[in-house]
């Protein structure tokens, strides 16, 4: 027998008619590259958004049709995001700090007709002139006319306009269609740190679902009182779903634009009151340095901050909470799940640990949120005990999940049994939080053991004289594997071998400590700031540790 309940479809287009009717008080705050602020309100964006969806249809853009952004986060960035999938089109965000042949393989593999371009990134975009698929029609530069270049060389091949002109005089209410909820809203790219980058492509329904899990109040915590700035970007997996988990909690947004250093972030901090904040952890390391520099530097209101992206430094998360009162809740999550999976917030069971104690535990990435769930599973196929100890690759599924890649039907990440492999190994604690402790093609595997370079990497991110540090495996004659760990020394500083790897002594077993160590000036970093360790590997391919 089936319920008797309406069958409304959960659409991007229900968020942003839901926060334009019943939330006209929230302020939507947006950055410019000169670090001067436009303001608009819910109603406002879901009018532009309106025009645009009607410009778009207007010159034949179809439910379907991918249309891709190369923008940081701000309105008009935050209106494509709402037009775009509200009209069945589909929101190809683009990551502007890919290498270029990245950006065009991407561009080329969605087949994007339009192409949205922030005025500061069109020198890229006309670098990238001769790489541009034929599938692309128009440039559409995210300002008003003057914004877009003299003597545009993308003139000749596109069309080039500004978007302020393309909304010109379009009316402002928009009858957004009835989709079928599980249809295409937006599509984003992995990093491609393993390979060529592949698309995943979130429907309405996944994309709705997951801003809801978001909101929790063991998740992000966000309310109609909320003051959220997303400093994830909107190119990189939605910006953690925050542009449309604001809207559905009718909470204000602060978009920070292109400039991220921390004296413009905390300027907005303090002017517009920021009451919860997400972003990685190299951006609050920078901002925690930065406010130490002067005793003056302060929060008038500690807000809420919570990071992802890449392992969270106990130090950062300490200093933030002794020195200034903010509160940093780790979460772990990919482009293939939304991105949010697990969030590290307390249960009754870790509710009276003291301070320090949890700030340790929350360097662990968290439990499933309601809807994922894991399975952690050894090299032989086995679960692992919960125990926080053993470590397996850890698989997801839920309703916010991939189930396949965009154009590539058969990637062995999928099992036959409908589980996604994360390519994460971990362990899981008596509580059910996970802790990462090495992509299973990063862990060093020693004598049918296996090392993991993450616990080795931040271990040595301890020690005084150490600014930056990846362990690697090398191949090894009878180990297999052997790690060797490259280190960046801090400005001033010249540690020697002898006391790096002493710091390992009697803090893990000793067959995990690296044979070798070596001093360099730089790593190589992804287009989203994590170690490269595919660069790495190829840089020592040839080297044998014995
Ligand atoms: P890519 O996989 O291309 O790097 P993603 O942004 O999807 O792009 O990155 C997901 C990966 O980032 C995860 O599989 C995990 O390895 C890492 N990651 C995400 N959040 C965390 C975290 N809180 N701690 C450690 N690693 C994390």
């Amino acid at each position: 027998m089936l319920g008797l309940m309406m069958d409304r479809p959960l659409l991007i287009s229900s968020i942003l008619e839901h926060a334009a009717r019943n939330h006209g008080g929230a302020r939507i705050v947006s950055a410019r590259p000169d670090g001067s602020l436009v303001r608009h309100t819910w109603p406002e964006v879901a009018a532009r958004a309106a025009r645009l969806a009607h410009a778009l249809a207007a010159r034949g853009v179809k439910p379907g049709d991918r249309i891709a952004t190369l923008a940081w986060n701000e309105h008009r960035h935050l209106e494509v995001y709402y037009g775009v999938s509200s009209m069945g089109a589909v929101l190809h965000t683009v990551n502007p700090r890919l290498f270029p042949g990245q950006i065009a393989f991407i561009l080329k593999d969605a087949a994007d007709t339009h192409l949205f371009v922030d005025p500061t990134l069109m020198p890229g975009a006309q670098a990238l002139a001769d790489q541009l698929p034929d599938s692309l029609k128009t440039i559409v530069v995210m300002g008003t006319e003057a914004e877009i270049p003299a003597d545009c060389p993308l003139r000749g091949r596109f069309e080039v306009v500004a978007q302020e002109s393309l909304i010109e005089g379009q009316p402002e209410t928009y009858d957004w269609p009835a989709l079928d909820e599980r249809a295409a809203s937006s599509l984003c790219y992995t990093s491609g740190t393993t390979g060529d980058p592949k698309g995943v492509l979130y429907s309405h329904r996944s994309t709705v679902i997951h801003a809801m899990a978001v909101l929790q109040k063991d998740v992000f915590s966000i309310g109609a009182e909320d003051v959220v700035m997303p400093v994830v970007p909107m190119f990189h997996v939605n910006a953690w779903g925050i542009p449309y988990a604001a809207a559905m909690a009718g909470a204000s947004l602060v978009l920070p634009g292109p400039r991220l250093d921390p004296a413009s972030l905390h300027r907005l901090f303090e002017a517009e009151r920021i009451t919860f904040s997400a972003g990685v952890p190299t951006i609050w390391t920078a901002l925690l340095q930065w406010l130490r520099a002067d005793p003056s530097r302060r929060f008038a209101n500690p807000p809420r901050l919570v990071v992802g992206g890449t392992t969270l430094p106990t130090a950062i998360n300490a200093g933030f909470k002794k020195e200034y009162g903010v509160e940093i809740r780790h979460a772990w999550g990919m482009t293939e799940l939304s991105p949010l999976g697990t969030a590290n917030s307390r249960l009754p069971q870790n509710a009276d640990w003291d301070e320090d104690r949890f700030l340790d535990y929350a360097r662990k990435q968290g439990r499933a949120l309601y809807g994922i769930e894991l399975r952690v599973r050894d090299g032989e196929g086995r679960e692992i005990p919960h125990d926080g100890v053993a470590f397996g690759e850890l698989e997801v599924r839920g309703p916010w999940v991939a189930k396949q890649y965009f154009n590539r039907p058969d990637d062995p990440a999928f099992t036959g049994d409908g589980w996604f492999r994360t390519g994460d190994v971990v362990t899981v604690d008596a509580l059910g939080c996970i802790e990462i402790v090495d992509r299973a093609k990063d862990v060093i595997k020693s004598g049918g053991e296996w090392i993991s370079s993450i616990t080795l990497e931040n271990l040595i991110l301890g020690h005084p004289d150490v600014q930056l540090a990846a362990v690697i495996g090398l191949h090894h004659s009878k180990w297999d594997e052997r790690p060797l760990l490259l280190v960046v020394p801090k400005p001033g500083t010249s540690p020697t071998a002898g006391d790096i790897l002493g710091f390992y002594e009697g803090k893990v077993a000793k067959w995990w400590i690296p044979d070798q160590v070596e001093f360099v000036e730089s790593l190589p970093l992804t287009a989203t700031g994590k170690l490269w360790k595919a660069e790495l590997k190829q840089q020592y391919k040839d080297r044998s540790a014995g």
